[in-house]
């Protein structure tokens, strides 16, 4: 097996290693890590949740979540079962701080087994109200360590607004130094997320493209096929721009519109994304009126069964305002992208799961066929789809074969599952693996988080203070409501999807 030995002696404290997240990410990811030889050769794995287990039970837990939920399938036996030394389990009850001594002592016995260039990583998979309670438990612990020798992992939601978000970096900066602090989104470690970056700045043909002289508009479109199911309490308090805009679809955002970095530092690039965030016009009452659309699903079909309306799912209020789906436009305001719009949406609910960048090409400056051969005419476009579908494709015209001269667009694509044969490995591996090997270019830094939420405060801050008359607005199965079909609409344009079962 080949191992990375490169990586230092590293403890990984997972707090809420019973909980959802771990069983069906963290614990695969690490398992998977292991498996292709990507685990330092010394390394224990903590789990701690409040549920009394010993490690034999914490471990028949963990293999639950690998057989149900891995990329690779069911645990090879011994692969498993040389991973699971590694795993341990100690019960802390966060809001119960004394609880924390156990996992100190577990932590000191593991350096002194380890040697002193141990690493600690502690993944924050919890509540995000427990955050700042285990940061200050691993302040007065003692626990905190320096830049080479601990470092902290936060899931998302990183606050609920700008003032909780400011909040929570202003207690982890004074324990931790930023270049200890992780704050994961794991739509950056996708595969095709992590491809925007090389598509766009290791393929010189594009950049004299990329900018408002050749591109018409830019669709940004995370689409869900499932409703909130069980995570209706949670989702109450979240929302469409909460849980998916503020992140996920404003970072995608940022790839596709920054500038070229000079080197690929961590630093440098985020710079380069946050100068697109600090380039987004603000939203006025009017913008919000004429840009912004939320929606709510009701009742329908998705495959035959019925399911409910959002109003009527577990953990939501029946006069609930929380909008399950929002549609943006932007503007960005710099010499690159002044004028073109960036509309993005997403939803819960909708006719089909995927995420889609579209960017579209301005027209031929003028046509040179007789309209007859161009019945089928469409400017050209490039689709970058990160999932159901990898891909990159390049929609252009062709000639159709045949003796008469007819043109229709064609596509040049570049798919993962044909090009490369090595399976790819899920998000939560590569940003791991990150977390270990101290590279921050995949996360989130606090002007990052803070200026995101900067840009939205406006939005969610209308839409909280008027509730929504029309909802629930689009049924189950559908693209949305009509309002978001008008937003796009009204410019010319219409939102872009890939056909079904393209396989
Ligand atoms: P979850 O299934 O509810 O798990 C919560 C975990 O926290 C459990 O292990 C629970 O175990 C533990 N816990 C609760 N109170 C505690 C306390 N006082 N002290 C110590 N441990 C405590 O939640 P989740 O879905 O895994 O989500 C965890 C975090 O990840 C959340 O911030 C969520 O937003 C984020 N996230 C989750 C997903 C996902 O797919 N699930 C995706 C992205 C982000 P005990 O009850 O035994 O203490």
């Amino acid at each position: 097996m080949k191992t990375l030995i490169s990586l230092k002696s590293t403890i990984f404290v997972i707090f809420g290693g019973t909980g959802d997240l771990n069983l069906r990410k963290l614990a695969p990811a690490l398992y998977n890590l292991y498996a292709d030889g990507y685990m330092p050769e010394k390394f224990a794995i903590i789990g701690t949740a409040r549920k009394e287990l010993d490690d034999q039970k914490y471990r028949d837990l963990i293999l639950e979540g690998v057989n149900s939920f891995s990329r690779t399938g069911k645990a090879v036996k011994e692969k498993w079962s040389k991973f699971t030394d590694n795993v341990h389990y100690t019960p802390v009850d966060v809001s119960a701080p004394k609880t924390f001594e156990g996992l100190r002592d577990k932590i000191e016995a593991f350096k002194t087994e380890f040697g002193k260039d141990t690493q600690v990583i502690y993944y924050l998979a919890v509540a995000p109200d427990l955050f700042p309670l285990i940061a200050k438990c691993i302040s007065d612990y003692k626990l905190a360590g320096d830049e080479d020798t601990c470092r902290i992992v936060i899931e998302k939601p990183f606050g609920r607004d700008l003032d909780t978000a400011r909040e929570l970096n202003q207690l982890l900066t004074s324990i931790f130094t930023e270049k200890q602090i992780y704050r994961i989104d794991h739509y950056l470690g996708k595969e095709t997320v992590q491809n925007i970056m090389a598509f766009r700045f290791a393929n010189s043909f594009l950049e004299p493209l990329w900018n408002r002289t050749y591109i018409d508009h830019i669709q940004i479109s995370v689409t869900e096929q499932l409703g909130v199911g069980d995570r209706g309490g949670y989702y109450e308090g979240a929302g469409a721009l909460r849980d998916m805009i503020q992140n996920h679809l404003l970072q995608l955002l940022c790839l596709i519109g920054m500038e070229t970095p000079i080197n690929f530092d961590a630093d440098e690039i985020r710079n380069k994304k946050v100068d697109v965030l600090k380039a987004m016009r603000a939203f006025g009452p009017e913008d919000i009126r004429l840009s912004t659309v939320r929606g709510q699903y009701t009742k329908g079909w998705v495959e035959g069964k019925e399911v409910p309306g959002y109003r009527h799912e577990t953990g939501v209020a029946p006069d609930s305002n929380t909008e399950t789906f929002a549609a943006i436009k932007f503007f960005v305001d710099n010499w690159r992208w002044q004028g073109i719009p960036f509309y993005v949406r997403t939803g819960k609910r909708l006719f089909q799961t995927s995420s889609l960048i579209t960017i579209q090409f301005k027209d031929v400056p003028h046509h040179i066929f007789p309209s007859a051969v161009t019945e089928h005419w469409q400017q050209n476009r490039l689709i970058i789809s990160i999932q159901p579908e990898m891909s990159i494709r390049l929609q252009v015209q062709g000639k159709r074969p045949g003796l008469d001269m007819v043109l229709n667009p064609v596509d040049m694509v570049f798919d993962y599952k044909g090009t490369y044969t090595s399976d790819t490995p899920e998000a939560y591996e590569t940003l791991l693996l990150d977390a270990m090997t101290g590279d921050q270019t995949q996360f989130m830094r606090a002007d990052q988080v803070e200026s995101a939420w900067e840009l939205l405060m406006p939005v969610i801050n209308a839409w909280e203070s008027k509730k929504s008359i029309s909802f629930p607005n689009y049924t189950a199965d559908s693209w949305g409501p009509e309002d978001a079909e008008a937003l796009i609409a009204r410019d010319g344009f219409h939102w872009f999807t890939l056909p079904l079962n393209k396989d």
